[in-house]
């Protein structure tokens, strides 16, 4: 059968938002209505009412974090806000390996490294409609101390300066317009002339068989 993505072309792909820009919500309804892989980072981070281990991160402390790390087990990795955050490194490479697309949630300096790694991933920024919007979403997750918010509202406003670096900016405005935005620019990434060498090559070979 022919395939885009076949033979280890998966598609990297990663999202940014300031902190309390809903792209928990964002990727959630996206995993419902296109195949893609979320993974899951590892952190240092205290875990937040409803949120689960395994699912929403690895909760880990930091000796085990500074294990991982030196053994290379982390492809990407920050400290944010007092915390290590990182990426492991085998379920990406394993799923990109077999052609699938993943997608890396994760802030601007990690954005910054996979770009370098990955020179072929897509980066997203979403932006909240104003920072005064932020702001208040952050407000009403009510699970930060007033400094906190504030602490994440300063980087918020810092990691903006870093959107312009990003290939594609979506507005996180309407959830479901910014659901299908981040969709519909997935679905022409995957399309592109140069991840479909594979593709192509299978047709013309189909036509001469
Ligand atoms: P939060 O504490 O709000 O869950 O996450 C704080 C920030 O860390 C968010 O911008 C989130 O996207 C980012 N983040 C989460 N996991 C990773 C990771 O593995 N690597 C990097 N570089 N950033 C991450």
């Amino acid at each position: 059968m022919l395939g885009n993505n076949q033979n280890g072309q998966g598609l990297l792909v990663v999202l940014s938002a300031p902190s309390g820009c809903g792209k928990d919500t964002v990727l959630a309804l996206l995993e419902k209505c296109m195949p893609i892989r979320r993974s899951i980072s590892m952190t240092t981070r205290p875990i937040r009412p409803g949120e689960q281990d395994g699912v929403d991160y690895y909760f880990v402390d930091e000796p085990y974090f500074q294990r991982m790390l030196q053994e290379d087990k982390i492809l990407e990795y920050t400290r944010y806000a007092g915390n290590y955050y990182g990426t492991p490194r085998t379920a990406v490479d394993e799923w990109l390996h077999t052609g699938e697309t993943v997608v890396l949630k994760i802030e601007v300096e990690g954005g910054a490294n996979v770009r370098r790694l990955y020179p072929d991933s897509v980066s997203i920024f979403l932006v909240p409609p104003g920072m005064a919007v932020l702001e208040d979403r952050l407000r009403r997750r009510s699970s930060e101390s007033e400094e906190e918010i504030q602490s994440r509202m300063t980087i918020a406003r810092s990691e903006m300066k870093h959107a312009p670096q990003y290939d594609y900016i979506v507005v996180n405005d309407r959830l479901e317009d910014a659901v299908e935005n981040i969709r519909g620019i997935i679905q022409a990434e995957k399309h592109k002339t140069c991840r479909s060498a594979n593709l192509l090559s299978e047709v013309i070979n189909n036509a001469e068989s």
